[in-house]
């Protein structure tokens, strides 16, 4: 028995080894063996041991560098490490009210193809869901010439409470119904291993890989869509909270009793802030019957008309309060506001930052930077298809230990 626990505490501490090496290399566009030993602060001899068992697992292929001395005629050429990208194609999902956007990559993050597919119903049944989902997955195979069997793994960004370790959806506004555990029905859909993530904390993944975030330690994601998310990464690492659900900005109180919320809750930021109560205020004080839609609020404030900004002036005020009570609990390097172009300026206006920096607790420090970022969809799914990634490399060393013993 104690044998078994010290030999599978050998190849967990050898899982990790593989994982830190393989990420190591993904860090760098290509890399010597000698460099990761001294970037990792191991032994060449571990390292050696390591690559090797990525190499014949096909993660990664040796290339040819330059040359260590170039001054000597002996200097001979230098053997480099990079990911082979080739290995693995990786789909990265977001589901959008109207739309499943899919973006499909290898195991470099190199986008191979990318596919829209409208949605009739913003809110489906868990099965539909995942049926919708193969169908979406398979026609943006079809489009690279490649097919479903092709994929190492899915990974699905949605809005809503998820717990991410177990595909386990809480709650999401695209699922006609709560605490909903989607493995089951993943696994009967799809051909590869599917994994389940807040939306939110996948554009701060990309934020953290491609964008903004990119060196920062401890900085904050607000994302504003239909509604408003928060990705948290603290320390360099992504903060889900023990029950995956720790980051609903969007349900934080700032009203006793106020406005419903689609969650179920009154007085929740979105319900002031969200697309969805944006539409509802301003219809109600326009006395309209017909619904409208942002872009309208949107042009009509422009215009001038008074009912519009005001709707988007209180959003502002109500979004402002949140951002500032965010710096108080977070202190963060930085807070990134992330949405499409054209449709959350009035959340970053100066009045907004004026509120912001007059909630803020007085210190005699700077201000965290606010910056801000247009996303387009293919952005999201560009988040969840680095998180795919992550997934399958933990998976693929799981195998290899596995293979080992
Ligand atoms: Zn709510």
């Amino acid at each position: 028995m104690l044998k078994s626990k010290a030999s599978s505490n050998a190849t967990d501490q050898r899982n990790i080894t593989r994982l830190r090496v393989l990420e190591q290399i993904r860090a760098t566009e290509a890399i010597s063996r000698i460099d990761i030993a001294t970037a990792l602060e191991t032994s060449p001899a571990t390292i050696t041991s390591a690559t090797a068992d990525l190499l014949s697992a096909g993660l990664i292929q040796e290339i040819e560098g330059e040359s260590q001395s170039k001054s000597t005629r002996r200097g001979r050429p230098r053997v480099l490490l990079k990911l082979h990208g080739g290995c693995h194609m990786i789909a990265g999902v977001k589901v959008a009210r109207h739309q499943i956007s899919v973006i499909l990559v290898d195991f470099e993050g190199t986008e191979i193809a990318s596919y829209t597919h409208p949605l009739d119903e913003a809110r489906m049944a868990p099965e539909i869901f995942t049926k919708t989902i193969r169908t979406a997955l398979d026609l943006a195979c079809g489009t690279a010439n490649r097919s479903l069997s092709d994929l190492s793994g899915v990974c699905i960004g949605i809005a809503g409470l998820i717990d991410a370790e177990k595909n386990f959806v809480h709650w999401s506004s695209s699922l006609t119904e709560r605490n909903v555990d989607l493995s089951p029905l993943l696994s009967k859909a799809l051909p590869c291993p599917a994994f389940i993530e807040n939306d939110a904390n996948l554009v701060a993944k990309a934020e953290q890989l491609f964008g903004l975030g990119k060196g920062l330690k401890t900085f904050l994601v607000v994302t504003i869509e239909h509604g408003i998310g928060l990705g948290i990464v603290v320390d360099g690492k992504l903060y889900r909270g023990e029950r995956g659900c720790g980051a609903e900005f969007g349900h934080l109180k700032v009203q006793l009793d106020g406005a419903l919320c689609q969650c179920g809750q009154r007085g929740c930021l979105e319900a002031y802030v969200g697309e969805y109560a944006l539409i509802r205020e301003a219809t109600i004080a326009s006395q309209a019957t017909d619904p409208r839609t942002l872009t309208d609020i949107l042009t009509a404030a422009n215009a001038g008309d008074a009912r519009s900004i005001s709707v988007l002036s209180r959003a502002g005020q109500m979004f402002g309060m949140g951002v500032s009570n965010l710096i108080n609990l977070f202190d963060p390097e930085c807070i990134i506001l992330s949405g499409t172009r054209g449709s959350f300026e009035y959340l970053h206006s100066e009045d907004v930052m004026t509120r912001i920096r007059n909630g803020v607790v007085s210190v005699d420090a700077p201000l965290p930077e606010i910056k801000v970022n247009h996303w387009g969809d293919s952005m999201w799914a560009k988040g969840a298809a680095a998180y795919g990634i992550e997934q399958v490399s933990i998976l693929k060393v799981r195998e290899l230990a596995a293979h080992a013993n």
